[in-house]
């Protein structure tokens, strides 16, 4: 009864055409890229901010829980579906660019506004600016990547380090603005991201404390000189002291850019597909690939890539050739794009890894959607220190899993400072093969599992991995729980959700 009312209620505010209890509609929604059975009664479409807020209002008065979504293109994590069944609301009407200013390097952005909008209109102004896309698609949302702290290839590539001012909508439908966009006057409020007082922002982030309307994000300056590089080794048994060296040349800030790592098997699902004579039942053993996927892979079995960056051709030379004396003996071929080719890497270009989504199925569409072509996929994201023997322990613990269950370990690792390690693993499977399906669930479960009891936490979680029980229980989620029921007493907004 309370589901009709509410629905009554949000009809009211929002106008027939902008709450949608359409089936097939609010299947596509129900589905990701692995198994679950979360229910959404419906999806309902503010348009503006106030009626974000009055969606709030009337969700407390129903008890109707709701779940945000900018984009939803949140592939491998959970897409669209929510933690726990609850109506979307879905945030694609907010789509406008409030704000822009190419002196100081910022836009301002609503929820629905995806990387491909932003970077269109930063072409039409002939910025000198980049803001770097992830690897899955322009499509994706800039508020929900940043709200999943997302990652990207790039100068600046972790994304929630960019942002401020954001504007956020509290579960009973009040509005905040976060640092000095708490103030109606504040000259800096899109430049600095902290006021007087303690900081909200991170609240906001990988929470169900609120639905962000609005935020500021820093733009970077294209670099006067670029240069993209890329590298391999064959000996796996390398890769600590490789990882030990790129540390250096982060250290030495000698790449501002991500550095970026991958392994065979995440280099064969760019350009391949899963060997059709092989069974789906067994992991593809590397040794016996057809030749022309070995062709592929000369033998090497990890690769890495980065650019140099520079403000005048001179240093950026000399930053190039010192760089290759630092690799020389660690790697075992290094070569070197023209300077000033565009690259995604430098956030100019956007080449996606959406193929590798594909890698059980044989072909990939022109519009590719993982959710409607029913591609298996879960991520799983350890942290770990920017250290070779850290580093390699994680990727051991990652392929023993994976392997046992019979996927392929298709990992890749970003180096965003002199500091950490984001360890990206994911589970690629045919989401058509129900035994496969099964598996993968129960090696994602497995894995989680044993990454944490290792130490390795991971920085994002799939909301099957919400669903589990990976809180420490101590004072700190105590303290969460508290701010949670204070903010949102009848649990409306995104339950389970992190918190
Ligand atoms: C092949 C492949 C490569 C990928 N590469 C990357 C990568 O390089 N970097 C990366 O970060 N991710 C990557 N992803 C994952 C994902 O596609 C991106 O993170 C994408 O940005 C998330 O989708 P979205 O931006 O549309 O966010 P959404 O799906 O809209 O939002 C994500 C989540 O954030 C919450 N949320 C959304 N909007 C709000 C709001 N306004 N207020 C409060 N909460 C909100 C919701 O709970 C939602 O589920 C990749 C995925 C694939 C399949």
């Amino acid at each position: 009864v309370s589901l009709q009312e509410a629905l009554a209620a949000w009809r009211d505010v929002l106008g027939d055409e902008h709450v949608t209890t359409e089936a097939e509609f609010l299947a596509e929604c129900e589905t990701a890229t692995f198994h679950t059975s979360q229910r959404i009664p419906a999806v309902i479409h503010p348009g503006s901010r106030e009626e974000v807020q009055q969606c709030l209002r009337i969700a407390n008065r129903f008890k109707t829980p709701v779940y945000p979504i900018s984009a939803g293109k949140n592939w491998g994590y959970g897409s669209r579906v929510p933690v726990t069944d609850a109506c979307l609301l879905a945030l694609d009407r907010l789509n406008h660019i409030l704000d822009y200013d190419e002196r100081l390097a910022y836009i301002s952005v609503e929820p629905g506004v995806t990387f491909g909008q932003a970077n269109e209109f930063l072409r039409e102004q002939r910025s000198d600016l980049m803001l770097n896309v992830p690897g899955s698609t322009a499509d994706a949302s800039i508020v929900g990547n940043v709200v999943e702290r997302g990652i990207a290839s790039g100068i600046n590539g972790e994304r929630v380090t960019q942002v401020c001012a954001l504007e956020v909508v509290l579960p009973d439908g009040e509005c905040i603005g976060t640092g000095l966009a708490g103030f109606p006057n504040a000259e800096a409020a899109r430049v600095v991201a902290h006021g007087p007082g303690p900081s909200l922002d991170g609240l906001f982030v990988q929470s169900n404390l609120g639905v962000v309307t609005k935020l500021t994000h820093w733009l970077t300056p294209l670099p006067k000189f670029y240069q993209y590089f890329s590298f391999a080794i064959k000996n796996p048994a390398q890769l600590g002291q490789l990882i030990d060296a790129l540390q250096l040349l982060k250290r030495e800030n000698l790449v501002e850019t991500n550095l970026g790592l991958h392994n065979n098997y995440k280099r064969l699902t760019y350009t391949r597909h899963f060997p059709l004579q092989r069974s789906q039942k067994h992991k593809l053993d590397l040794r016996s690939l057809p030749e022309e996927y070995l062709a592929s892979l000369e033998g090497y079995t990890w690769f890495g890539q980065g650019a140099v960056t520079a403000p005048s051709n001179e240093i950026g030379e000399a930053k190039s050739s010192l760089l290759a004396q630092r690799l020389a003996g660690k790697v075992d071929v290094l070569k070197w794009k023209e300077a000033g080719v565009d690259s995604a890497i430098i956030g100019r270009s956007h080449i996606t890894s959406l193929a590798s989504a594909y890698w059980r199925k044989q072909t990939i569409p022109e519009n590719p959607n993982p959710d409607r072509d029913r591609c298996g996929l879960l991520w799983l994201s350890p942290l770990a220190p920017f250290r070779g023997d850290s580093i390699t322990r994680c990727l051991s613990l990652i392929e023993s899993v994976i392997s046992d269950f019979q996927f392929e370990p298709i990992i890749s690792i970003q180096f965003h400072s002199l500091r950490a390690a984001h360890v990206l693993a994911s589970i690629v499977y045919d989401r058509n093969k129900p035994a496969q399906s099964e598996g993968a669930i129960r090696c994602h479960d497995l894995l989680l599992k044993n990454l944490i009891a290792e130490g390795f936490i991971p920085y994002r979680l799939t909301i099957r991995g919400m669903q589990t029980e990976i809180m420490p229980s101590n004072s700190y989620t105590n303290l969460l729980q508290t701010l949670k029921r204070l903010l949102d007493p009848t649990n409306i907004l995104a339950p389970d959700r992190y918190v």
